[in-house]
């Protein structure tokens, strides 16, 4: 949307009040999402520009929200972000667009990679997929995103070959669910094969690519393989689980049960030596009883995962958990979630505590010339940008986007301290 207002002609501004329009992109996963982006938008209501609502919100609660919302003067679903400057100038003027740029994002054809990132030049997030197939008892993504619809892969390569030359030194993959990549393509391919593909596409540039968001399901392996030695992939893996016990996963609609769950974290170890796993989990899932809590810390504490994100469970309209009978008492849910908070961070701090003396490569995301812990702050091949924790760096680097060898010399909670050294 930002592309094309500028191709458009409009020009950005740094301060609301000196906006004509403003434009807030909201996200509708949870309760708590939702009622943040209502907060943003009626704080931009305050300004005496035209407001344009977009993204999750809208879609989630189409029809409901022109008389909630009577300070907004137009709103904008997931699918319909090639109509904002129709929207735009319908709102404060003329403006020039080329009816040849509508871009088709119900199906990613004809995807222009004209994209503007508001990341760092140093990573950069590229969707490879669109909505989600699978229909989690506790999720309302596939009632915002609606059905799985891959990018095919010429037009990711495409993309991740104009953000490398844009200055992006990592590609990080992201979907509803990255492992169901393809399924909906013709020939079915696989994140594996695409893993690949950008391998041999992306060599000779010394790019680093990520895979985000892959659910346990479809972890083959093949793409244990990928992860392995396909060149320039980290040896790392967003996992989400959201839990081990086996009769809360079939409640949830998703398989699994902490055998299975153990043997792929043993599994993956064993073929990616050095991998890094991250992981989500949930407290407070109907039915969740005090056994299947101390279980999930039992599974927790067994596999050691390196990165932990641990949610309460939230009754999301729409969703089939919220009807459930059995539903977990708000105090214990938050204790819950607490308790598994402290029990993995003590893993985590630890685990990134161990890293202290060894030397590693890593990129360099940005310059901190006021940060007294080191001027510049980098990230290894072990920490998802945004995610995990970051290097504050010492000594001279050759700037954003650089890439150096760094002596890890001292950590406190997920973060790092390291001297650039030689060798
Ligand atoms: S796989 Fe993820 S996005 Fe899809 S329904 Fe489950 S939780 Fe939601």
């Amino acid at each position: 949307m930002r592309a094309l207002l500028l191709e458009a002609g409009y020009a950005e501004v740094a301060d609301a009040a000196d906006a004509s329009v403003c434009v807030v992109n909201t996200c509708g996963f949870l309760a708590e999402a939702t009622a943040e982006s209502l907060e943003a938008v009626l704080f931009a209501a305050e300004e005496d520009a035209a407001l344009v609502m977009c993204g999750c919100v809208p879609s989630r609660y189409e029809g409901e929200l022109e008389q909630e919302l009577p300070e907004v003067d137009a709103f904008l679903g997931v699918h319909e972000e090639d109509r904002i400057v129709e929207v735009v100038r319908g709102l404060v003027g003329p403006a020039e667009i080329d009816p040849s740029r509508a871009h088709d994002f119900a199906s990613f054809e004809g995807f222009d990679p004209l994209v503007l990132r508001t990341t760092g030049q140093s990573v950069a997030f590229l969707k490879i997929a669109e909505g989600c197939n699978r229909r989690c008892a506790f999720c309302a993504i596939p009632l915002i995103r609606g059905p799985l619809r891959s990018r095919e892969a010429k037009d990711i390569i495409r993309e991740a070959k104009a953000l490398v030359r844009s200055g992006a030194r990592e590609i990080a993959l992201i979907a509803q669910d990255t492992s169901a990549w393809g399924h909906d393509l013709e020939g079915r391919p696989t994140l594996a094969s695409l893993l690949w593909e950008l391998a041999r596409a992306l060599e000779g540039t010394d790019t680093w690519i990520r895979v985000l968001y892959a659910q346990p399901e479809g972890i083959d392996d093949a793409l244990i393989d990928a992860l392995a030695h396909a060149p320039g992939v980290v040896r790392y893996l967003d996992l989400p689980l959201q839990h081990c016990a086996r009769h809360l996963l079939a409640s949830m609609g998703r398989k699994g049960s902490r055998e299975a769950f153990s043997g792929l974290v043993a599994k993956l170890r064993e073929r990616v030596p050095g991998i890094t796993l991250r992981t989500t989990v949930m407290c407070g899932y109907p039915g969740e009883t005090d056994a299947d809590f101390e279980e999930l810390c039992d599974f927790l504490s067994e596999t050691a995962f390196d990165y932990v994100a641990v949610f309460p469970f939230s009754p999301e309209e729409g969703t089939r958990a919220a009807t459930l009978g059995d539903q977990v008492d708000e105090e214990t849910k938050l204790e819950h979630t607490q308790a598994i908070r402290d029990l993995t961070e003590a893993i985590g701090f630890k685990r990134i505590a161990e890293r202290v003396g060894t030397v590693v490569d890593a990129i360099i995301d940005a310059e901190t010339p006021d940060d007294p812990d080191g001027a510049w702050l980098a990230h290894a091949a072990f920490q998802a940008p945004a995610s995990d924790g970051v290097i504050h760096v010492n000594g001279p680097v050759e700037g954003v986007g650089s890439r150096a060898r760094l002596r890890l010399v001292d950590a406190w909670c997920y973060d790092l301290e390291g001297e650039v050294c030689d060798g």
